[in-house]
C-alpha cells in the first residue's frame, strides 16, 4: 500500500481514539453522583474537551435569554479566547441578533438556533466557524449555543468535529437540566419570581383553602406594563428585558414576608397574591409600588448591554385587583380562573381609562 494511505489511517485511527477517550471521560463527568454546582461550572469540562479534541481558537457558550419577535437574545457564559481573536465578546456581553438579517459575525448563532443543530461555517482562506444548539424546555430556561471559530490556519469544519460539537451538545443538555431541574421549576429565568405555573398554583392553593376555612379572604392583582411594546420598539429588546427585571425586582421588595407572592403571568404581566387581606388594604399595598415604579429610575442600556451612565427611563404599570372570600349566603369562593378574570376585567379599565391606575373589581 502507498506509504501516505497508511500514515492518513494511522492518523485516523489515533484522532478516532482520541476523541472517543475524550468523550467516555465525558459521560464518566455526566453519570458522576455529585451533580453540577452552577452552570458556568457545568460547561468547563465540555469546553476543556472541545479544546483538546479540536483546538479552537475561540469558544463560546452563550445562554438565550430570550425570544422576542425576529430578535435572538444571548448572553455569553463562558469565553475561550486566549489569542484575543473575538475582542467583541466577554463574559456577560448581551447581544441582540436579528434572525432574518444577522450581523455576518453572528450568521453561525443565527442559522444554529433557527435549525435547532450544529451549524457550521466554512470561509476558504478566512477560517471556519462551528455552533451547536442546546435544547433545554422553557420551563427549565430555555435554550444555550455553544461552538467555537477556527482561525485562518483551519479553512473548514471537519465531520467528525461538527459531529463531537453535536454530541458535547447533547450532554450539555443533559448537564444542565440536571443542574437546573429544582430552581427553575418554579422561577421565572428573567425575573426570579415565580413562574407562571408556580404563582397559579399559589393561588389554586388559597383556592383549595377557602373550601376548609370560612374566616379569611384573599386578594390578587394582575399588573400589565403600560405602552410595553413602545419601550422595546424605541430602546431594543434587550432594554425591555432590563425593564422587566427591574420590575420584578421592585415587586419582591415591596411583598410582605409570609403573606405576598409574585409571579410573572406572561410577557410583561405580573400576578400578586396577597393572602389574608382584603380588597382596600391590597389596593393600599398596590398603589405604593404603582408610585414606586412611576418615579424608579430605570437602567438605560446601550445596543451591547452597558449601562448608559447618568441616563435613565421611565415606566409606568397598570394594576386590576380582584377580592376573593367566602361568601357569607353559603355559596362557594370563586375558582382560579374566575378570580383572575376579574382582575383582568379590572385591568383592561384601568387601560381603557388612561393606563398608570390601579382599578379594583
Ligand atoms: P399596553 O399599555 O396596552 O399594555 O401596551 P403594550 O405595548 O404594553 O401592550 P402589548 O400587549 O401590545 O405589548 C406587549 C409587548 O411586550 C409586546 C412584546 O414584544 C413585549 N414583550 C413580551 N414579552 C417580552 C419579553 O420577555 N421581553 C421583552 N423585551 N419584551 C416582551
Ligand atoms: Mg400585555
Ligand atoms: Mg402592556
Amino acid at each position: 500500500m502507498d506509504s501516505d494511505i497508511i500514515n492518513d489511517m494511522d492518523k485516523l485511527e489515533t484522532d478516532a481514539k482520541h476523541v472517543l477517550n475524550q468523550l467516555s471521560e465525558l459521560s464518566t463527568f455526566l453519570a458522576s453522583p455529585e451533580g453540577v454546582p452552577n452552570i458556568a461550572q457545568a460547561f468547563d469540562r465540555p469546553l476543556e474537551i472541545m479544546q483538546k479534541t479540536m483546538s479552537f481558537d475561540v469558544s463560546v457558550f452563550y445562554k438565550i435569554t430570550n425570544v422576542v419577535e425576529n430578535s435572538l437574545l444571548l448572553r455569553v457564559v463562558r469565553l475561550s479566547d486566549p489569542a484575543g481573536f473575538r475582542p467583541d465578546l466577554y463574559e456577560g456581553k448581551r447581544l441582540q441578533i436579528c434572525l432574518s438579517s444577522p450581523d455576518y459575525k453572528y450568521i453561525n448563532e443565527a442559522i444554529a438556533f433557527e435549525t435547532r443543530s450544529v451549524s457550521v461555517v466554512n470561509v476558504p482562506g478566512r477560517g471556519c466557524d462551528i455552533m451547536g444548539f442546546i435544547y433545554l424546555p422553557e420551563s427549565f430556561g430555555g435554550g444555550y449555543l455553544f461552538g467555537g471559530d477556527f482561525s485562518g490556519e483551519q479553512s473548514k469544519v471537519k465531520d467528525y468535529e461538527a459531529s463531537v460539537c453535536g454530541i458535547m451538545c447533547n450532554y450539555l443538555s443533559t448537564i444542565l437540566i440536571k443542574g437546573q431541574l429544582e430552581d427553575l421549576a418554579i422561577n421565572d429565568n428573567l425575573t426570579g419570581l415565580f413562574n407562571s405555573r408556580k404563582i397559579k398554583e399559589e393561588v389554586d392553593r388559597i383556592c383549595r383553602r377557602f373550601k376548609r376555612r370560612a374566616d379569611n379572604c384573599a386578594s390578587l392583582a394582575l399588573c400589565d406594563i403600560d405602552h410595553f411594546k413602545a419601550v422595546n420598539d424605541t430602546w431594543g429588546h434587550l432594554q425591555g428585558d432590563v425593564i422587566l427585571r427591574e420590575v420584578g425586582g421592585i415587586l419582591k421588595s415591596s411583598m410582605r414576608e409570609n403573606f405576598d407572592v409574585a409571579g410573572r403571568y406572561g410577557g410583561e404581566e405580573f400576578l400578586m397574591v396577597f393572602d389574608e387581606t382584603d380588597g382596600a388594604t391590597a389596593f393600599e399595598i398596590v398603589e405604593r409600588i404603582r408610585e414606586k415604579i412611576q418615579t424608579h429610575k430605570f437602567t438605560k442600556i446601550d445596543e451591547s448591554g452597558a449601562r448608559v451612565k447618568g441616563k435613565y427611563i421611565s415606566v409606568t404599570i397598570s394594576f386590576g385587583i380582584a377580592e376573593n372570600s367566602l361568601p357569607e349566603d353559603g355559596a362557594a369562593a370563586l375558582g382560579r380562573e374566575e378570580w383572575i378574570s376579574r382582575a383582568d376585567q379590572v385591568l383592561y379599565r384601568a387601560k381603557k381609562q388612561g393606563r398608570n391606575q390601579t382599578h379594583i373589581f
